[in-house]
């Protein structure tokens, strides 16, 4: 059965953005928010605001954090000059995002990171990436298809104990690849759950979170076609619904508890 509405966690998404010389409008591929919807999530979308102490409120009403693929993430914040095979790098985007990632990660909100999410995810929990997969890993096989978006173009191979691993109850599946970046050193408290065969990091998740998990492909543009991806979906939504569980609860004993008081 479907859940009422109102008990649909809220999953916030964060926007991107794309520029038209001095213009800028906020843009987010849809598939994000239909996948989230299917799974029984409510999706919302946040907008990239300049103050990002704004931004990390807006997780006072959410029960979950998705960040979505996208441009490159400056080196910066691993403390590395651009490449020269550096892609184009939102600032904006970037501090808005670090942002909610670290603050989700201290409030153990669960989080989602894809493609470039799973790269700021990592960032954000300490990590570092490859700014080039092309020139800074040897042997790289191709991770930047051509084909469709969701054609299944590169095998993963899942770590079987890991929550992603548990997730998709499989030891390989195949997955789409859009991205030159990619996790390098892990982040202190993450582990690696997935690897290509070229050894490629291809999903990463916190040891410490309920659900901090990041992957390297785009499950949103596959779902349609495999419903094995629809898996990572329904779990996440399952931990927001978790998380929402132990948000409310509480703020409704202490609603309760002020009740009379606050008549008086
Ligand atoms: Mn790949």
């Amino acid at each position: 059965m479907e859940p009422a509405e109102g008990q649909r966690p809220l999953i916030g998404i964060v926007s991107g953005q794309e520029r038209d010389g001095e213009a800028a409008r906020l843009a987010l591929p849809r598939a994000y928010v239909s996948a989230v919807e299917k799974a029984g999530g409510a999706p919302l979308v946040i907008p990239l605001v300049e103050d990002t102490r704004l931004a990390e409120s807006y997780l006072d009403v959410l029960d979950g954090l998705l960040l979505a693929g996208g441009g490159d993430v400056d080196p910066a914040h691993f403390g590395e000059d651009p490449s020269p095979h550096l892609g184009s790098v939102d600032p904006e985007r970037d501090a808005v995002e670090l942002a909610l990632a670290r603050r989700a990660l201290e409030l153990d909100l669960p989080i989602l990171g894809i493609c470039r999410g799973m790269q700021v995810l990592n960032v954000a929990a300490g990590g570092s990436l490859y700014q080039d997969i092309g020139t800074q890993v040897p042997h790289a096989i191709q991770h930047r298809q051509s084909a469709p978006r969701w054609y299944p173009l590169h095998e993963v191979r899942l770590e079987p104990e890991s929550l992603v691993g548990r997730i998709f109850q499989v030891e390989s599946v195949r997955v789409n690849s859009f991205h030159h970046q990619a996790v390098r050193t892990v982040a202190p408290s993450f582990r690696v759950a997935a690897k290509s065969r070229d050894a490629v990091i291809e999903a990463v998740e916190s040891r410490a979170h309920a659900f901090a998990v990041g992957v390297q492909w785009h499950p949103e543009c596959m779902v349609e076609r495999y419903p094995v991806q629809r898996l990572l979906f329904a779990a996440f939504v399952k931990a927001a619904r978790a998380a929402r569980a132990r948000r409310t609860a509480p703020a409704e004993t202490a609603r309760a508890a002020t009740a009379p008081a606050a008549r008086g």
